[in-house]
Formats: structure tokens, sequence, C-alpha cells
């Protein structure tokens, strides 16, 4: 049922047709970074070849009796640092080009928080929305029965990702758990009841937060009364929006997959409420304290601050010069093009980039990972402290460092992260 994927060059990959695709990204801000630190061809090889790829055949029962093949895939990009870490992505966009992109940027973020962690990621080109409860926990069985000989607490550790939640990964310890021992530590993400932390849930918008409180300090300014529009209003989206309020920040407008609002009369919208709504309804849609607006005019609002907090490429040639923000918090995973990476620098955009960003993430993975190696439980102080004190250090050299070179936040954190596995990979040896 394994087996690997084919390998395809850039260009072939360029003829998909796609002006932009994640792959794109990842392979400019990499050698933006290489041509920057002088890497040799062989140095570049060692560090962008995926370790391993897998593309397995999902048969699922459906509840109407009927089988569904499903594909799944996961893509172990870079082990020199620690065992493979990277979340698992059930959307109907899925495919390996994506997954393959995604487990490199997992690399560099696993790097740059300076976590012993490799970078990978996994995904299923399924539509959540639209699997029943049992088809899900089927399918996600499935998936871990086909790929558990690659993963294990000191080989890989999946988490959640875009379509995916705690009841996923709780399904995942299970299946893994049931095969091979008891191993809380084989995934993170999972209820707190089965081993997950506390504070994991909420990491990645708490951490997207931090960073940007951070940034803001820098030039003396704060959270309260900064006007904010935020695009995707899942697990990280909702969060940031939420711990933004509760510090002052003012939701201008908000969207998802189905639409975009605005708040009433000028003013913010009550966050609470909206994710209130957006847990009965599926959708920020229809909030009665919101006005409907077009969902490709919510990226060109006039505001303090963007957070792209959905899927890739959402700023691109085609908008980024009508983007009005002055700054953009990445919470999403490879949100900018490299096209309007150059558009929104030359109009001097601040971007906090995701690797850096969104990282909060897999740091609270690596806190949950370590509790379950020890068989502890920290408390939900701990936790926020010692994020709090990873992020903030790191937002502190990129940007130190960043200054000094003259370089962009996102160019100076691709080059940390890039040559710490570099060091790694070279003291391994080949
Ligand atoms: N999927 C998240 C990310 O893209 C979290 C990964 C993890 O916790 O391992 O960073």
């Amino acid at each position: 049922m394994t087996g690997m994927m084919k390998t395809e060059t850039l260009a072939e990959g360029q003829q998909m047709g796609h002006l932009a695709n994640p792959r794109e990204i990842v392979d400019y801000n990499f050698d933006v970074a290489a041509r920057s630190l002088g890497l040799s061809e062989s140095q570049k090889g060692l560090l962008k070849e995926p370790f391993r790829e897998i593309k397995v055949k999902l048969p699922v029962r459906m509840d109407d009796g009927t089988v569904r093949i499903f594909q799944g895939y996961r893509v172990q990009h870079n082990g020199a640092r620690g065992p493979f870490k990277g979340g698992i992505r059930y959307s109907p966009d899925v495919n390996e080009h994506e997954v393959r992109a995604l487990a490199e940027a997992m690399t560099w973020k696993t790097a740059l928080a300076n976590i012993p962690f490799g970078g990978a990621k996994g995904g299923v080109n399924c539509d959540p929305l639209r699997l029943s409860q049992g088809e899900l926990e089927r399918l996600t069985r499935k998936f871990i029965a086909n790929i558990r000989h690659v993963l294990g607490p000191m080989r890989d550790i999946p988490a959640p990702d875009m379509g995916t939640n705690p009841q996923v990964m709780a399904w995942i310890f299970d299946e893994y758990s049931s095969r091979q021992g008891y191993s809380p530590a084989c995934v993170t993400g999972k209820p707190v009841e089965l081993g997950g932390s506390v504070g994991r849930n909420r990491a990645t918008g708490r951490g997207v937060v931090t960073v940007l409180a951070e940034h803001l300090r820098e030039f003396g300014l704060a959270l309260d009364g900064l006007r904010v529009v935020v695009q995707g209003f899942g697990n990280v989206g909702s969060s940031a929006a939420q711990l933004l309020a509760d510090q002052g920040a003012e939701i201008i407008a908000v969207g998802d997959i189905f639409g975009a609002i605005r708040g009433q009369d000028g003013r913010g919208l009550p966050v609470q409420e909206l994710a209130a709504h957006t847990k009965r309804e599926g959708s920020v849609v229809g909030f009665p304290k919101g006005v409907p607006i077009d969902a490709e005019d919510l990226l060109l609002l006039d505001c303090d601050v963007l957070i792209p907090a959905a899927s890739e490429c959402v700023l691109h040639a085609g908008n980024a010069d009508r983007v009005r923000a002055k700054i953009i918090a990445e919470a999403a995973n490879l949100p900018t093009t490299p096209e309007a990476d150059e558009i929104l620098e030359r109009n001097r955009v601040s971007i906090l980039p995701d690797i850096l960003t969104n990282s909060g993430g897999v740091i609270v993975s690596y806190f949950e990972w370590v509790q379950n190696l020890q068989q502890k439980s920290w408390d939900e102080l701990t936790v926020r402290k010692e994020l709090r004190q990873r992020l903030v250090e790191t937002y502190r050299d990129v940007s130190h460092l960043a200054s000094h070179h003259g370089k962009t936040l996102r160019q100076m954190a691709y080059s940390m992260a890039i040559e710490r596995v570099l060091r790694a990979e070279e003291q391994r040896g080949a």
C-alpha cells in the first residue's frame, strides 16, 4: 500500500500552470537565504531534498455502505535536529506538492524555534465537513495503520493542522498505541484527558499575538486600540482574534471560506459572540451583529494589522499592491507569494513571517511531547510563560540580526533556521 512519491523537478512543478504555489514560496525563501549564506550546491541538496515521502491508498467504508478511496500523504523533510514533526491536514486541496512544501516549512520552523525536531507534514484529500464522525474516524485509523511504521515518539510525531482537531489526534493516539503499546508522545494536540497539554489548542493564536505585541513594543506601540482584520476563523484565527480583543484591539472584519463580515457602524466585532455563532453555524456568515462584505475585499481593508489565518498564497501579485494594512502577521503557513513579498516590502508593509509568527503551536507541541515522555503535566501558567519566553527571545534575535544585516525578518528567520539545520547535518556526517 505504501510507495515513494515521484520526485519532480522545479521546472515540472512550474509547468503545472499555477502562477504561485506553496512550493514556489518555500523554494524562493530558501534560495534567497542560501545565496546570502553562500551555500554550495551539495549543501543546498542536503537541506532541500526530503528524507522520505509516502503516499498511501485509503479505502474507507462510508456510512451508506460504499467504499471510497482517499489518498494519504506524509512527507518527512529533514530529521537532522530530531524526530520529524508536523501536522496532518484534511482538505480537498491536499496534494503531494502542497504537503512537501509544508513539510519543508516545518523544518525551518522547528529549527528557528530551536526545539529538537525536524520537519514533516501529512494530509488526506478529503472534505472533513462532508464526512460523518464515523467516516472521519475510520479514515484516520486507516491512514495511521498504513503509515505507522514511519511514525513514533522518536521518529515522527503528527499534530493538528487545517481540518483536523484534538478528536482526530485522539484516534491517532489510540490507533498507534493499540498496535505499539501505550505511546502518548506519538502525537501532540491530543485532548487534555489523553495527555494533551493545557494551552495547546490556542497556542498558535497565542503565539501570533505574542509576536505581534513584541513587534509593536519595538516601536513603542501596544495592542490596545489596534484595528485588525482576520482572514480565517478556524482554531488559529478565532483564538488570535479573541486574545487580541481581550487586550483592547478592535477586530474590524473577519472572513472564512463561506464569506466575510465587518462590524456595524465602523465598530469592532464582538468576538466572543462571533465565536459562539461560528461554533453553532459553522461559519461567520449570518452573524447578526456583522455586515456582509466581499471576501476578496477583506484583505484590502484599511487597518493596522492583517492576519491571514487560512490557507497558502492568499497574498499574491494580483492583490498585494492594494493591501492597506501596515503590518501583516502570518498566522497561516506560506500565505505570501514571492511577488507579493516584494511588492509589500516596497510599500513598506512589515511582514511577521509564518515560520516565526505561527510557531506557537509546534512549540507547545514540544512541551506536550516533553510532558508525555516524563509522564508529568504542566499547569497553564507554566505553558504560557515558557511559550512567551521562547517566542520573545526568538523574535528579538531575528529582529536584531535582521536590522544589523539589512534583511527582512523573513530573510533573517530563514537564514538562521537553515544555518542551524546545516550545522546539524554536517555534524552528524554523511
Ligand atoms: N500544524 C501546525 C503547524 O503548521 C502545528 C504542527 C505541530 O504542532 O507539530 O505549525
